[in-house]
């Protein structure tokens, strides 16, 4: 098996939703080589070349695969925790046994400039994403480390224009 052991390393309060909470853990082998399989099998997901790193979601769950590393986004509790964690472990083994009938993808997913980004957040700085700036949100999108739903106020009916225009963008 490609993954045994996941330990917890830190848990911490997810900025953009106080009721929610974030885990760093590490797995007990490097992850690198399955990542292109996942870019593969996985629906959606941002396979970075560069970083050698994978996000996808699951419902509203984010996890971030890089080296030993996998973070997780957006659980309720430790309970939550640790089955999230037998399921990416799963997942990641199967993927890892079937990879001889799967073709891996190390196309990454396109980067959008953070002033691209910028430019189609409603620019209020309302804060209401945790983040201080509109600009301070476009950057962690950039990054991947922030979803165009975490944004309240793109869910408004005046915004709609705007958050298909990102949704676009991040295609
Ligand atoms: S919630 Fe949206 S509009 Fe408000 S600061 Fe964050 S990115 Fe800007």
């Amino acid at each position: 098996m490609l993954v045994n052991d996941i330990t917890i390393v830190e848990i911490s309060p997810c900025l953009a939703d106080e009721t929610k909470f974030k885990a760093i853990t590490m797995t007990d082998n490097d992850l690198t080589d399955i990542l292109p399989y996942m870019n593969t099998a996985l629906e959606n997901p941002n396979y970075q070349a560069n970083s050698q790193s994978l996000v996808f979601k699951e419902g509203i769950v984010g996890f971030t695969l890089k080296g030993n590393q996998i973070n997780i986004t957006r659980f309720v509790n430790k309970t939550e925790l640790l089955e999230l964690l037998d399921w990416v472990k799963e997942l990641v083994n199967a993927i890892d046994e079937s990879k001889d009938s799967i073709t891996p993808n190390y196309k990454s997913k396109t980067i959008v400039p953070t002033l691209t980004i910028y430019n189609m957040l409603p620019k209020t700085n309302c804060k209401e994403c945790g983040e201080s700036t509109c600009m301070a949100f476009a950057a962690k999108l950039n990054k991947f480390d922030a979803e165009i739903g975490d944004c309240p106020q793109l869910l408004k009916t005046e915004n709609t224009a705007l958050k298909e225009k990102l949704e676009k963008a991040f295609e």
